[in-house]
């Protein structure tokens, strides 16, 4: 397989397990990138001989180039060094495993250079949709997705007729606190939260997972990706992780993906579409897993996915606000200066008290409004 990848991200819970793939199926790697964890990415530069490697701390960039000055690898840091990584020449897809809106301008710039995007980095899309679907088309690139609910539709809509579906289906494991009723998460810890049942992920993600706000994220992110609308996007909480979603087409006629929780899967499907390679993970063994259970969504307890919908509904810049007043409040959640409840109720105000200024909107007005929900989130605590 003659493939070369830029894997912006390296060091997190996705970019390693890209390189597991990479080092697998014998994938070139041409730039990495990072924001900490050096160290990390130290023995990456050591094994994958990347051209280039951005950190994008300017500081700590300093001192890495002195930590890989017998190698080969150019350093650079910023922002700039970001979009170098994600246009280096001979990189056929660019793998964006950045956490957070950070990933929406690399995203671009990787698509300007005409390359495809293999997109964990579902902030992109949330924030970002319009945009970047229209720069898809015009550099006729295309992106697939690595989350694995998105990989599941995918590989589920494979041979499906354009007119044929009828809704998706997307599972959701419910996250840390399934069950648990408003007054139980009052007090519940940063620690709780990071527990997750089925996947080991970064922390943003992990306590998006417990807050349900991933799955709103990811709604929003399913409507970019598959053209439909809140309408035809359901959620059922499946505490397994067993089927990673499903499509149900006209005739009710329901397609589902199942597979051990392994995010290696989806990450390889992105990088060698359409094509099935062998794999290391684990084989499902369904009589080992005897039953698998189905719930609605508690949408009382757990807000976030509705404010998530309401803010798709509402379109334009809604999405942006909503995941940047996220960012923020996991953020302080994370530092402990807020409580796990803030979390829907920052998100929440911050969607409710926005008013659209414009219809269309451009980068630019998804930067500022991006910038201005964080900063007036982080001022007022
Ligand atoms: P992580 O926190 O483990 O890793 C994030 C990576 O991004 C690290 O390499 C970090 O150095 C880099 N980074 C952080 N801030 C940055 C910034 N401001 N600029 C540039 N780089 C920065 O996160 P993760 O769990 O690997 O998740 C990455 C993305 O993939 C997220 O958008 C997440 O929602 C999505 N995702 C993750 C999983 C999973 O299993 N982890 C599953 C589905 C989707
Ligand atoms: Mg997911």
């Amino acid at each position: 397989m003659t493939k070369n990848i830029s894997l912006l991200g390296a060091t997190g819970s996705i970019g390693k397990q890209t390189l597991d793939v990479a080092r697998m199926h014998h994938i070139g790697v041409k730039a990495l990138t990072a924001n900490t964890r050096t160290d990390i990415l130290e023995q990456q530069v050591r094994e994958f001989h990347p051209e280039l490697v951005c950190v994008v701390n300017e500081e700590r960039a300093k001192q890495f180039k002195i930590s890989i000055a017998d190698t080969s690898t150019k350093v650079v840091s910023g922002k700039n060094g970001m979009t170098e990584a994600a246009q280096i020449a001979g990189a056929d897809t660019v793998v964006n495993a950045v956490v957070g809106v950070a990933g929406l301008l690399p995203t671009l710039s990787a698509i300007e250079a005409g390359k495809n995007v293999a997109l964990a980095n579902k902030e992109t899309l949330v924030a970002g949709g319009s945009i970047v679907k229209s720069e898809l088309k015009k550099h006729s690139v295309q992106l697939y997705p690595v989350d694995s609910e998105h990989s599941a539709i995918f590989q589920c809509l494979q041979g499906c007729p354009d007119n044929a579906l009828k809704k998706l289906i997307i599972t959701a494991s419910g996250g840390a606190f399934f069950g648990k009723s408003k007054e139980e998460l009052k007090n519940v810890t940063v620690e709780d939260a990071l527990k997750h049942p089925n996947w080991n992920m970064g922390a943003k993600i992990t306590i998006d997972s417990a807050t349900m706000m991933n799955k709103g994220l990811e709604v929003i992110e399913a409507s970019w990706l598959f053209d439909v609308g809140d309408e035809k996007i359901d959620v059922v909480v499946h505490r397994e992780s067993i089927i990673h979603s499903m499509i149900q087409l006209k005739d009710n006629a329901v397609i589902a993906q199942l597979g051990t929780a392994d995010m290696r899967v989806p990450i390889q499907y992105a990088l060698t579409y359409p094509e099935r390679l062998p794999s290391p993970v684990k084989e499902l063994d369904l009589t080992e897993i005897a039953k698998l259970s189905f719930y609605p969504p508690d949408n009382d307890t757990f807000e976030c996915l509705e404010i998530c919908r309401r803010a798709l509904r509402k379109g334009g810049l809604y999405p942006a606000v909503a995941n940047a007043a996220n960012e923020a409040a996991v953020q302080m959640f994370l530092e402990r200066k807020i409580g796990f409840l803030d979390i829907p109720d920052i998100v929440g105000k911050a969607v409710e008290n926005f008013s659209s200024r414009n219809e269309t909107i451009s980068l630019q007005d998804i930067l500022e409004a991006d910038r201005e929900t964080r900063q007036e989130i982080l001022c007022q605590r």
